[in-house]
């Protein structure tokens, strides 16, 4: 299917970049938010970042204004109903996503194709909303998006292969690599990633190492960028916690239990470098 016109709900950390990387591959993007405010602070985040491209010469004035101009910020809806594909990253939360999808099947043609961004919630629960679960597909970006490679194509029980083809085809033109995967709870991403940071807290919990202990073992040792507990912080701890408890109640495995000294930080408010104060003082 040949797609164009492309929306994108929300304008936060990750809508915001995924306009921008969207429009950098000339596609035409309306990003849609409840409030102008939300939507400014989404354009001003894209002008920022490509701001500095231009100083590290990776884009020309020209290109900068050109990728701009392809973007509109808006909070009507109807500004998506001749959408050839849409992507949503509102907020994680179920009940508001399956709104979003049932004011979007109301408003668009019959072949749109719906991806979610979601990071933790079920691709086939929310397909199983809207009345073409197999035009519905997962398409998780990494944060900061127009930076990380990254994109898990996660297909629901019932995504076609021809939708399925459609967004590998989508992320390479976005530069981006596409892996797939199936739809399984934290899908593989945060299947592997959040037991490790788990696991990392309760090394800290049980005394088996200080907080930077533990960090330079898996930087020096596994070659990570950046230890867990770090990771954590910048996650959120929140986050971290949200993600253990969908693999936990998904699986059912007691070997998903989130670490009680998670809890205890998140019930304290200490939620990593959004708070000021993680594992670490920021
Ligand atoms: P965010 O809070 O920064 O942005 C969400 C935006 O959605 C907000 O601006 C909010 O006003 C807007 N919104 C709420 N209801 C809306 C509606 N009905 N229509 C349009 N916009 C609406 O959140 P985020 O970090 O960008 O996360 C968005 C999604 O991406 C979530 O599903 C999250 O799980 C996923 N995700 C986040 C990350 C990350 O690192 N932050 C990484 C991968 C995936």
């Amino acid at each position: 299917m040949e797609i164009s016109r492309v929306g994108v709900l929300g304008a936060g950390v990750m809508g915001n970049g995924i306009a921008q990387v969207f429009a950098q591959a000339g596609y035409d993007v309306v990003m849609r938010d409840i409030e102008d405010r939300f939507v400014e602070g989404g354009m001003k985040r894209i002008e920022k970042n490509l701001n500095r491209s231009v100083e590290k010469n990776r884009f020309t004035a020209e290109e900068k204004a050109a990728v701009l101009s392809r973007i509109k910020g808006t909070t009507k809806m109807e500004d998506l109903k001749d959408m050839d594909f849409i992507i949503e990253a509102v907020i994680e939360n179920l009940d508001i996503k399956k709104k979003v999808y049932s004011e979007l099947e109301e408003l668009c043609k019959k072949e749109i194709i719906f991806a979610s961004n979601t990071s933790s919630i079920s691709i086939t629960q929310l397909a199983a909303t809207t009345s073409k679960p197999d035009k519905f597909i997962g398409m998780h970006f990494f944060n900061p998006v127009p930076v990380m490679k990254l994109v898990e194509v996660i297909r629901g029980i019932a995504t076609s292969d021809e939708t399925t083809q459609t967004v590998v085809a989508l992320s390479q033109k976005l530069g981006k690599t596409p892996v797939e995967v199936n739809d399984y709870p934290g899908f593989v991403s945060n299947r592997v990633l959040m037991p490790m940071i788990n696991e990392a807290i309760y090394c800290l919990m049980e005394g088996v190492g200080t907080k930077e202990a533990i960090d330079e073992v898996m930087k020096l040792g596994m070659n990570h960028p950046m230890g867990p507990l770090a990771l954590a912080d910048l996650i959120g701890l929140d986050t971290c916690l949200h993600i253990m408890e969908v693999l936990y109640c998904g699986f059912g495995d007691p070997k998903y239990r989130p670490c009680p000294l998670l809890k205890k930080m998140v019930n304290a408010g200490y939620l990593g470098r959004k708070t000021s104060k993680g594992f670490y003082d920021y």
